[in-house]
């Protein structure tokens, strides 16, 4: 069972790290996300000390998530492994592959120990009862904010997780300034049609983004590219410091299921 807070479905990262038995996680600047050295006295999760503590929780999840798999892989990783919590990591690692050593073989082969890490880290942080019960309200972007709010993610974890619970289409643009002023798509989850990064906004499109007040709510507004001016998108926009985000809903998925689990 995951350790989980009563007044919040996320999992308990500090009680987690316990229950792993890793003692050091160092927060430092480095060039890498994250990274996990088995030393003489267990797992030291390194960190990369940025901005955003959602990105370091992210980080965290995906490194504990190697504590937990590692071993299983890599049995060396095993003798490693601090006395007091020998027993119960090998107990663990056996427990994994007892559960269903073909599954979880198919699913390295299939996807790869590294996004095996990010699907177990999504899944501590925004499970995916949770998206799945919360998605057919998240359409806009002022819930969608609210949800990642609410589980204390980033507004690109929470989009792709509310994407992956029903298949509908939600994407969302990153928009950026370039240095001669107008705006570009720095960065999309499931872009719309036709949009992808690098895609450079139209000159009235660009004007507008650039001319918006910074307010913490959504404002709806139509965007085009300089390459397709005429045909314009719909979007929810926020603008924030150097940056703007811009929000599409398309239903795509069969909406939510009959079946909904309701999570306790
Ligand atoms: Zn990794």
């Amino acid at each position: 069972m995951l350790p989980r807070r009563y007044d919040n479905p996320r999992c308990d990262l500090s009680e987690l790290r316990q229950r792993l038995g890793v003692r050091y996680v160092v927060y430092e600047r480095r060039p890498i996300h994250g990274e996990t050295v088995w030393g003489q006295r267990g797992p030291v999760v390194q960190v990369r000390d940025g901005r955003h503590h959602q990105r370091r929780n992210m980080t965290l999840a995906h490194e504990f998530a190697h504590v937990l798999f590692d071993p299983v892989f890599n049995p060396a990783a095993l003798h490693s492994t601090i006395r007091d919590t020998f027993d119960e990591r090998v107990a663990l690692s056996q427990g994994i592959i007892a559960e269903d050593a073909s599954v979880l073989d198919a699913v390295i082969n299939r996807i790869g120990l590294e996004k095996l890490c990010d699907e177990l880290a999504f899944e501590l942080l925004f499970p995916a009862k949770w998206a799945l019960k919360l998605a057919s309200s998240a359409t806009d972007l002022t819930s969608v904010v609210s949800v990642a709010h609410r589980f204390d993610v980033s507004l690109t974890l929470a989009t792709i997780r509310l994407n992956e619970a029903t298949g509908d289409r939600r994407s969302l643009l990153q928009l950026r300034p370039t240095c001669v002023g107008d705006w570009v798509v720095a960065e999309t989850v499931r872009p719309p049609r036709g949009w992808s990064e690098g895609v450079r906004l139209s000159m009235e499109s660009s004007r507008m983004i650039g001319s918006l007040a910074w307010t913490g709510h959504p404002l709806w507004r139509e965007i085009s590219t300089q390459k397709r001016p005429e045909r314009l998108l719909g979007v929810d926009l926020l603008r924030r410091q150097e940056m703007a985000v811009g929000f599409y809903f398309e239903q795509l998925g069969p909406g939510p299921r009959s079946a909904t689990p309701t999570p306790s």
